[in-house]
């Protein structure tokens, strides 16, 4: 096939939810997925914290907010229905400070974004539900959860290709060439045996290559450079804890200042691996690499709250980088989905800054995508 009505870039799980959406909106479309990686989801869709997010933190009426509750509710139901494995563990945000206002001011932002079942724990409901935690105070949210990510992107490739979805592994998209009512698409493919070049028409281009997306926008025609927002790399490590795990709930400090990350907090996967992290450090490169020597500043900031942590062991775990738009010391970006008003290009859809809570978000995503093209093509 040499023409398909969607050509989607990047099978993370963005990509993948962004297809699935499509299906169900036009379910006659031609879709190709196409991905550089030998495998769907190798970089940031695997390098995460595999929390299903609340949506309490994020601006109200910002796209994280608005698609993050959305994508949650969205999220818990497609597990449900297609059995992907998942926790409501719940999850606690502590404060140490005698004086609580910034879990209220949190929790006040939580309900501005629809966030309505949060709860005010005081010390002592804290130390019996989780006697190893230190803080004076905590907000409770309920419908915080875990989830096996890998199952859920494998669930969204297989219905996908069910439904007739070309999904193409070792397919880098090289350039975009837009004309008339089609996009030239060419892309290389490295069967192991040699690399090919190919060449293919879209009617719709969706950038959905999480870090690459700025370096793609990069490869498109005519594309004027100021529609594309700059990115900043945010890298995030985690270790492992090789203690017995002492928590019950997810556990979380304030978040860091600006939001460039929700802070180094306990997280767990579905067979009760505790790990720590992520923390952020700005960085000009992907590099996955974990820093060993960080052992010490990770039980520092972990000691805050889990006073009794056994640092020797910590062990590195791996790493992930958030794709952001906005840098140190800047206010957090949103998430910038730009169809063809935005590039003043016909068919092109594009998405930069999907960070936190794009896991969580990806299902309304997805439908915030297929809507988008629905109002254009009307
Ligand atoms: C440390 C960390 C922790 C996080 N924790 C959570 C969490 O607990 N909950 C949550 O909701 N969110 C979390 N997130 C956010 C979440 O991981 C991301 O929002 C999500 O994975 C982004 O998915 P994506 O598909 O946009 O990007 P990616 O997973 O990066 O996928 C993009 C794909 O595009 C491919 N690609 C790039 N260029 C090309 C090209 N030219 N041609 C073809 N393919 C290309 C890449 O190989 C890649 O596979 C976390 C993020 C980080 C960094």
């Amino acid at each position: 096939m040499d023409r398909f009505d969607f050509c989607i870039a990047g099978a993370g799980v963005v990509g993948l939810a962004i297809a699935h959406k499509l299906l169900e909106a036009f379910p006659k479309a031609s879709i190709v997925l196409t991905e550089q990686e030998s495998d769907f989801g190798q970089h940031t869709s695997s390098r995460l914290s595999e929390v299903i997010h609340a949506g309490i933190y994020y601006p109200p009426e910002s796209l994280k907010a608005r698609l993050c509750v959305e994508g949650k509710t969205a999220l818990y139901a497609f597990c449900d229905k297609y059995r992907v494995p998942y926790r409501r563990v719940g999850k606690l945000i502590l404060s140490n400070s005698s004086c609580d206002q910034a879990i209220i001011r949190l929790a006040r932002n939580a309900k501005s974004n629809g966030v309505d079942d949060l709860e005010y724990w005081a010390e002592d409901r804290i130390k019996i539900a989780e006697p190893a935690v230190r803080a004076s105070h905590a907000l409770f949210s309920p419908s915080t959860g875990i989830l096996d990510s890998h199952h859920y992107m494998q669930t969204l490739l297989t219905l996908n290709e069910q439904r007739g979805m070309l999904y193409a592994p070792r397919t880098k998209i090289t350039s975009v060439h837009p004309s008339g009512q089609d996009f030239f698409v060419k892309a290389r493919i490295d069967n192991r045996i040699k690399t090919e070049t190919y060449g293919f028409n879209a009617k719709w281009f969706i950038n959905s290559a999480g870090l690459w997306s700025q370096q793609l926008a990069g490869k498109i025609e005519k594309l004027p450079a100021s529609s594309v927002p700059k990115q900043f790399l945010c890298k995030g490590e985690y270790f492992d804890y090789r203690g017995s795990n002492p928590f019950t709930h997810l556990i979380y400090p304030l978040p860091d200042h600006e939001l460039s990350g929700l802070g180094i907090h306990s997280t767990q996967d579905l067979s009760g691996q505790l790990r720590f992290g992520p923390d952020s450090e700005f960085v000009g490169e992907v590099d996955y690499r974990v820093t060993p020597g960080k052992r010490r500043a990770f039980a520092r900031a972990i000691r805050n709250y889990f006073p009794s942590l056994e640092a020797n062991k910590l062990v590195p775990a791996y790493a992930g980088i958030r794709p952001k738009i906005s840098g140190p010391d800047e206010k957090a970006g949103d998430f910038v989905i730009a169809g063809p008003h935005e590039s003043g290009i016909p068919g092109l859809i594009q998405l930069f800054g999907i960070e936190s809570p794009g896991l969580t978000a990806s299902l309304s995503i997805g439908s915030y995508v297929s809507r988008l093209i629905r109002q254009v093509s009307s």
